[in-house]
């Protein structure tokens, strides 16, 4: 579904990301790496917000790279970028609204709503509040809802799970699976390599900017480095 092909990036002259070449399917993937290995980098270049010095991505076979953002949303990647950026003095209605402002097939914008507060109830029962009035994990959970509101095949997730209580943690994983059953792709980027793992089909390490490792998430648990540099264990 998503592919990159020795893609490399610079910020100024330092290269972030080294010739990454990796591919996933459809499905929950994710890239597991440690502070500054060049995971964000990673979902930046995909969603068009930073233009990679060379290499290819391709979205369902076709090269996305140079494209816009807007366009890239267009294709179906939405972005769910790290730090829970709601508008805050918007409501969580309108902030959920935002999201679906590349459409116009008003009816199945009204299907996406619903169904995302069935999926989010907590959101749909604060929808007037203003969105900075909302709890960490509510603020996570009301920008997935925004950009599922775009209607994308594939949703790049940046650190959702970063901040949060373990409680509200399991409860993103929960949504993430119900992401993921609605039809659509997640590609995750974590930290947290133990539910990323938990969640994901196919897993990557993204070790200074270079895949180091690569296969099943399952497998990828039993690995003793992943578990000792990613897991704690
Ligand atoms: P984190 O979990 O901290 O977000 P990350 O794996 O997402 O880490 P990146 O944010 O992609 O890592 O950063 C990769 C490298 O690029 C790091 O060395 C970082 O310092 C550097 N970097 C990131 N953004 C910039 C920028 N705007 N200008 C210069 N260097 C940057």
């Amino acid at each position: 579904m998503i592919e990159l092909k020795n893609l490399v990036v610079h910020y100024g002259r330092v290269a972030a990301v080294h010739d990454v070449s990796l591919a996933f399917d459809t499905g929950i993937n994710c890239i597991i790496g440690s502070n500054g290995a060049g995971k964000t980098t990673i979902m930046r270049s995909i969603s068009g917000l930073i233009r990679p010095s060379s290499g290819d991505i391709l979205f369902e076979g076709e090269k996305i790279d140079g494209l816009s953002p807007k366009a890239i949303v267009e294709r179906g990647i939405a972005h769910v970028p790290e730090g829970r950026h709601v508008f805050p003095e918007l409501s969580v209605d309108e902030n959920l609204k935002i999201g679906a402002y590349l459409r116009n097939d008003r009816a199945a914008i009204k299907r996406d709503y619903d169904n995302i507060c069935s999926v989010f109830p907590r959101l749909a029962e604060r929808r007037k509040q203003f969105a900075n009035t909302l709890s960490g994990g509510e603020q996570q959970m009301l920008v997935i809802g925004r950009a599922i509101m775009a209607a994308p095949k594939l949703i790049l997730m940046d650190e959702p799970s970063m901040g949060l209580s373990p409680v509200m943690v399991a409860k993103m994983a929960d949504v993430i699976r119900a992401v993921n059953q609605e039809g659509k792709s997640v590609l995750l980027v974590e930290q947290n390599a133990n539910v990323a793992l938990g969640l994901s089909v196919d897993a990557a390490v993204l070790e200074q900017g270079r895949i180091s490792l690569r296969g099943k998430a399952a497998d990828m648990k039993d690995d003793e480095h992943v578990r000792v540099a990613y897991i704690g264990v």
